[in-house]
């Protein structure tokens, strides 16, 4: 395969995706996800915005320390101070590149930016020049380009290509176009920027209108070599295009694609699952490529067809994807040595001998409680480990909770709350109610529930759930996790989890791209 048709696969999970409400992920998490990334061969990873943040600059540059296969790429405005902290943090990247955008329609540029056309065009030169000085490898996007003027996007593209981009990304930023326009516009920039064969086209398409990968896919065929795409479509309100979705499209037709990704989809739905155990976004059942049900035939006459030949009803191989792999399972006989390959296998290192020994005994204690350990299973124990971190305001000690047919469910739960052990009791509507009204009494946020659910990790009545609690105080949503083979106890630790991360204050930027 030849580099002209080779389809980029851009992943923005750590950054775009990241912005889903209520998403946000450590550093620790992030690596987690970047180190699945780049087993699976995605070519750029988008590990964030660090000028957002202290904390969203250490992630990018761990990020930039850890992958060397993928290139690593941060996200900057315009702007010399955004474009310079980006450069540090990607100073340990094998491969560093930076994502530099600025508004190009006509009301950005008007009451946003309040520049002229003329000053956008000579900001984006020169952004794109102080980036150069960081790397070769610079992508430009002119934001809100699906409402953008046509010819005011040629005049600013082929500025940026002379003064050095290398890939030129076109966002529908707000989900607003359909898949025939959008490829048309693509095809329309290729042909009518003089320089456009020297830098690869990209699409960066949201779902507003559960159009995101149609548009991408419209795109591909039109020209564009490089997706921007996330983990099971996670990212800004509807989100963003899913990556399995457009890959294995490509992969699918290629009888009408004439390029094709590098990945590994092999890789895919481990990738999904633990992208969905670390955020808390559950996937749902019927989930193109990666939803339970994906593979699944419930109507005799397809489960017969199937059977026959595969062919018959099924156009990919849930193999191909990922499913089924990996289900070597761990159990209470296995050593400390499997049990730390394979959660290295995972994308999880421990840093110091002490930490895994105690997620070892955490692994035993469920060995005892369940017979097989998948990884799934490991990869929810892990996500428990890493958010329970030392300087946490609110951390469980004990938990006991009467139900009984035609009685009111009592709680009683005792808590650190800022260093001290306290108990208190409850009842409620239901043994969940009971136990989230006693924390609250502990507690007293005053956060509102938004959302709450779980799900089984794995098959099984001794499976694990794994709990989601959405918490909104002050504007603020935060989601918190929890798994246990009790659900009872799952949900208190996920509410208790939600709880410590409301309380941290936020203050980031969040970019509009
Ligand atoms: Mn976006």
């Amino acid at each position: 395969m030849s580099s002209a048709d080779q389809l980029i696969i851009f992943d923005t999970t750590l950054r775009d995706g990241e912005q889903s409400p209520g998403a946000s992920m450590n550093m620790e998490e992030k690596l987690r996800i970047a180190r699945s990334l780049e087993k699976m061969r995605v070519d750029v990873i988008e590990a964030g915005f660090p000028v957002a943040s202290p904390g969203d600059f250490e992630s990018v540059k761990a990020v930039a320390e850890v992958v060397r296969e993928s290139v690593v790429c941060g996200l900057a405005r315009a702007l010399p101070g955004d474009i310079e902290i980006a450069g540090e943090a990607l100073k340990p990247a094998a491969r560093g590149r930076i994502h530099t955008f600025i508004a190009t329609s006509p009301i950005h540029m008007e009451k946003k930016l309040r520049m002229s056309p003329d000053q956008v065009v000579e900001q984006a030169v020169k952004a794109v020049k102080w980036a150069r000085d960081y790397t070769d490898d610079v992508e430009f996007s002119p934001e809100d380009a699906g409402r953008s003027d046509v010819d005011f996007l040629c005049r600013i593209l082929e500025a940026v290509v002379d003064a050095g981009a290398t890939t030129l990304n076109i966002p529908d930023t707000v989900g607003y176009n359909l898949p025939h326009q959008f490829g048309a516009l693509i095809e329309n920039l290729i042909a009518r920027i003089p320089n456009s064969d020297k830098a690869i086209f990209s699409v960066h398409c949201h779902n507003d209108l559960g159009l995101a990968v149609g548009n991408s896919l419209s795109a591909v065929l039109n020209g564009a070599r490089q997706v921007e795409c996330t983990i099971n479509g996670l990212g800004e309100r509807a989100g963003n295009a899913s990556l399995e979705e457009v890959v294995m499209a490509v992969r699918t037709r290629q009888d009408l694609f004439r390029c094709d990704t590098r990945l590994d989809t092999t890789q895919i739905v481990p990738c999904s699952k633990l992208v969905s155990s670390v955020t808390g976004f559950p996937v749902q059942p019927n989930k193109a490529v990666v939803g339970s049900n994906a593979f699944a035939h419930e109507s005799g006459i397809h489960q017969d067809g199937v059977l026959k030949q595969r062919e018959t009803y099924e156009i990919m191989r849930a193999e191909d994807v990922g499913w089924g792999a990996n289900r070597m399972v761990l159990g209470k006989h296995s050593g400390r040595n499997a049990f730390k390959t394979r959660l290295q296998d995972l994308g999880f290192e421990f840093e110091t001998q002490e930490e895994l020994n105690e997620t070892f005994v955490r692994f035993k204690e469920l060995a005892d409680k369940k017979h097989e350990i998948y990884d799934e299973d490991l990869q929810a124990l892990v996500t428990d480990t890493s958010q329970c971190c030392a300087d946490e305001c609110f951390r469980l000690v004990a938990l006991r909770v009467c139900s009984e047919t035609g009685e009111s469910p009592e709680a009683e739960v005792t808590m650190i709350v800022d260093g001290d052990e306290r108990t208190a009791q409850a009842s409620g509507a239901g043994p969940v109610d009971a136990v989230f009204c006693a924390i609250e009494s502990l507690v007293g946020s005053q956060a509102k529930l938004d959302l709450y659910s779980v799900n089984s990790i794995t098959e099984g009545t001794d499976a694990q759930g794994e709990v989601t609690v959405r918490l909104e105080k002050r504007g603020k949503m935060t989601n918190g996790q929890g798994a246990d083979t009790d659900i009872v106890i799952a949900s208190a630790k996920a509410y208790i989890h939600a709880l410590n991360r409301v309380e941290e204050p936020e203050q980031r930027a969040h970019p509009q791209l």
